[in-house]
């Protein structure tokens, strides 16, 4: 990143995303789907010299992509995420309908998001997914919409959601060895995840799919070199993402991290690669092509190269409740506020305050650093 960029940025002046060399696309369909602008409460409008979007924080960052969590449920029990025995769920009141979830994102969308990533838990779960994805397609302002799913019951929905208007797909596997992913997982269900990661491929409107790997330290070694050969060998780019301190048992620790950078090395010892740019300047992905064109892979590094600077994203979990950061440890209620009657006005004052106050990063570790949140499942990834 270019230094005047930076300070730029920190001087709150950038109104749009940052163009890195070759990577123009950003500007041009921002434009496009800029919403109309917010007509604020006279007492949250700023002073008229400054122009700044309404979901712009104290650093400069304007969030523009929006983690819609729509369960806290999963058919998965991933050792690095929750214990084997599941979570106390939700109850299924406090969840919210889809009715309630489309009002809050076009509440947010009138401030400015424009890509919605639909998580959970595990979002297939949730029978009215495909409703979710169509009403969310109809939202004004709404430019992009993907998803992020462990692939298990994709096979069975991936037509229906396509037809719902899904743009873009994450698959989670870890591991294509079906003895370690049984593992991992606590369930026996690698072949599914993979038919639903293939039957991707009758939708080439939806590419590129992406697989995202979190491969711990002790644990995945010998699934790197294969699941960096699945995007050699498949329409897919691979994603490793370092393993983040978001587990219910809180027995995350540092040891358990493969710095990308260390991933990035066994596999150009195989395959060369390059770097290529970001998809966008908030994009949380490094990506890399292999030097002989057969593909591409990314890394994901939270831990190890935070990418805080850049983040464009916010998020709302499935009981209604908005995260301003994947670490936040305070959250807005919108949902309660919400099935109490209140107005778009006073949802947005919500919102605002919240965007205001988020802070500058995840601060993973920096002394006393310590995080007694919500689990990842309880917040969508
Ligand atoms: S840790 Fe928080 S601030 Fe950093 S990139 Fe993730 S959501 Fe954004």
């Amino acid at each position: 990143m270019r230094r005047s960029s930076v300070n730029r940025l920190a001087a709150g002046a950038i109104e749009g995303p940052i163009d890195l060399p070759g990577e123009s696309h950003a500007e041009s369909s921002v434009a496009e789907h800029r919403p109309e602008p917010v007509a604020l409460p006279t007492r949250l409008r700023k002073p008229t010299c400054v122009s700044t979007p309404a979901l712009a924080d104290r650093f400069g960052r304007i969030h523009r992509s929006l983690r819609l969590s729509v369960t806290d449920r999963c058919n998965l029990r991933c050792r690095y995420c929750m214990p084997a025995e599941g979570m106390r769920w939700l109850p299924g009141l406090a969840i919210a309908t889809a009715d309630e979830m489309i009002r809050l994102v076009a509440v947010l969308a009138r401030l400015g998001v424009q890509d919605i990533r639909v998580t959970g838990g595990e979002p297939l779960v949730r029978p009215d997914i495909a409703v979710i994805l169509e009403r969310l397609r109809g939202v004004t302002g709404i430019r992009e919409i993907s998803m992020t799913t462990n692939g298990v019951l994709l096979a069975r929905h991936i037509d229906a959601l396509v037809d719902a208007g899904l743009d873009r797909l994450n698959v989670s596997i870890d591991s294509l060895d079906p003895v370690r992913f049984a593992a991992i997982t606590r369930r026996d269900d690698l072949a599914r995840a993979l038919e639903g990661l293939a039957a991707c491929e009758r939708h080439p409107t939806l590419g590129p799919v992406k697989v995202n790997a979190v491969v711990l330290r002790g644990v995945g070694e010998d699934d790197v070199l294969p699941l960096a050969g699945l995007a050699r060998a498949r329409p897919y780019v691979v994603r490793f993402i370092e393993a983040m301190p978001l587990d219910a048992g809180r027995e995350w620790n540092a040891d358990q991290v493969i710095p990308g950078d260390e991933l990035r090395r066994m596999i150009s010892a195989v395959w060369p690669l390059r770097e290529l740019s970001r998809s966008r300047p908030s994009a949380p992905g490094r990506r890399w092509r292999f030097v002989d064109g057969a593909g591409e892979i990314e890394f994901v590094s939270s831990v190890t190269e935070p990418f805080c600077a850049m983040c464009d994203r916010l998020r709302l979990t499935a009981d209604g409740r908005l995260r301003s950061c994947l670490f936040a440890t305070e959250e807005t209620d919108l949902l309660g506020p919400l099935r109490g009657g209140a107005g778009d006005d006073e949802l947005i004052e919500l919102i605002l305050a919240n965007v205001a106050a988020k802070g500058p990063g995840h601060g993973i570790g920096t002394p006393g650093w310590t995080y007694e949140g919500r689990p990842m499942s309880m917040i969508g990834g």
